[in-house]
């Protein structure tokens, strides 16, 4: 039986936020955090979800491969978001199989999965784009709700297998929930266990 993934988005042409070169971004339903500050609820509560369309791998593939000739022009590819996107680790496995290794795939996530998840596509995935939140273990479960030790698994796991400049370590200044110096310590954490390309960046709430 093919597997599905519950895809609520699908935005074309995106420049340098998503991974490299021209990106698609595919957004799909499904998270174990509860940020307090989340910009898709959405993506965890059914009840605020206008489209969710479940596709198969090669449906997905033949929606976007529209853009085959930017993504090869450009080195970029598909980037899955969510929601948290290696809660889909055998579709993008399977994706991969279709598109071959002539697009980019990157996923956007908190590493928040069972470990299983991430070793299967360690060798799948060009980019781990990771928004860590805070390495406080309080803050962290103060501000997810979740506690913390299945992201240092993962993290532990993500640098022992894939190289630094295949990492991105996004690292939020998260107003009321942590402080200039948890950030610091975060971004030291990280050097320490040997990423290289971080970014610290503060979350703006709406108003
Ligand atoms: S990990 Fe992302 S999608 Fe999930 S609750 Fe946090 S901000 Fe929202």
């Amino acid at each position: 039986m093919s597997v599905t993934l519950p895809v609520f988005a699908i935005e074309r042409h995106r420049l340098t936020t998503d991974g490299q070169g021209v990106t698609t971004l595919v957004g799909a339903y499904g998270c174990p955090l509860r940020c307090r500050y989340c910009l898709n609820p959405h993506a965890w509560n059914p009840s605020t979800l206008k489209v969710c369309k479940d596709m198969t791998p090669q449906q997905l593939y033949e929606r976007v491969k529209i853009d085959n000739l930017y993504f090869l022009a450009t080195g970029g590819g598909v980037t899955f978001g969510g929601g948290e996107s290696l809660l889909h680790a055998r579709f993008i496995t399977s994706f991969r199989q279709i598109c071959g290794r002539g697009w980019h795939l990157a996923a956007e996530t908190s590493l928040h999965v069972p470990t299983q998840n991430l070793e299967q596509v360690l060798e799948v995935l060009d980019e781990f784009i990771v928004d860590i939140k805070d390495m406080d273990e309080t803050v962290y479960e103060t501000y997810t709700g979740q506690p913390q030790g299945i992201l240092k698994e993962n993290l532990r796991l993500l640098a022992a297998s894939v190289s630094p400049d295949q990492v991105r370590i996004r690292i939020p200044r998260i107003p009321s929930y942590n402080t200039d110096d948890n950030v610091q310590r975060s971004v030291e954490q990280m050097k320490e266990m040997g990423f290289t390309e971080l970014e610290t960046f503060t979350y703006i709430l709406p108003k």
